[in-house]
């Protein structure tokens, strides 16, 4: 909460960005901020200490998952969109507001006991998380948590995610 409310006053709100009507948090300024990193990272762990490896999606989860998976002492997974990963890949597809979109993994990159905490920057609709621990379930992990910087509440991810994974904890700093 605390943590939440310093992060709060460094991320940049856009208009109308990346289209007309749409209200978008940047988190480009508390990235760049030595002291909110840390604490974002730290925050960002603490409801999953027991993880074994961190997942971040593509491409601003990749920056938090790196940071959270350093102060937990753990590696980090790169959840990608499709086309980036050479050989063998399982691919999870998911809808956006318009059109589609897949993160994909190695699953030989994904150890048979893994207890995974997935990162993003930002929970919308909650599709893309929602996405995400599938994805993780069929490479054989257990999904212990999801943890995220910034919740838009008003677009109801939350719930949407607990109707699909109702045994994975969700928290926002
Ligand atoms: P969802 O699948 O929950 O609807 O959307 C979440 C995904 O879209 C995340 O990967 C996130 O990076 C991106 N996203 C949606 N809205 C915003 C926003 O306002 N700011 C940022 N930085 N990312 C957003």
């Amino acid at each position: 909460e605390a943590a939440g409310q310093q992060l709060d006053r460094l991320v940049r709100v856009q208009p109308d960005f990346p289209q007309p009507g749409v209200l978008f948090r940047d988190l480009t300024p508390v990235l760049a901020d030595a002291m909110a990193l840390d604490l974002l990272a730290r925050a960002l762990v603490a409801p999953a200490p027991t993880a074994t490896l961190v997942a971040g999606i593509e491409a601003r989860g990749f920056l938090l998952g790196a940071v959270a998976a350093m102060s937990l002492g753990v590696g980090v997974l790169a959840l990608r969109k499709p086309g980036k990963l050479p050989g063998e890949v399982l691919s999870e597809s998911y809808d956006l507001e318009y059109g589609a979109a897949a993160l994909q993994v190695h699953p030989g990159d994904v150890p048979a006991d893994a207890r995974v905490l997935v990162i993003d920057d930002v929970l919308a609709t909650g599709g893309t998380v929602a996405a995400a621990c599938r994805l993780l379930r069929r490479a054989g992990a257990e999904v212990v948590g999801v943890s995220v910087a910034v919740e838009l509440a008003a677009l109801g991810g939350r719930a949407a995610l607990a109707r699909q994974e109702a045994d994975v904890p969700v928290s926002t700093v």
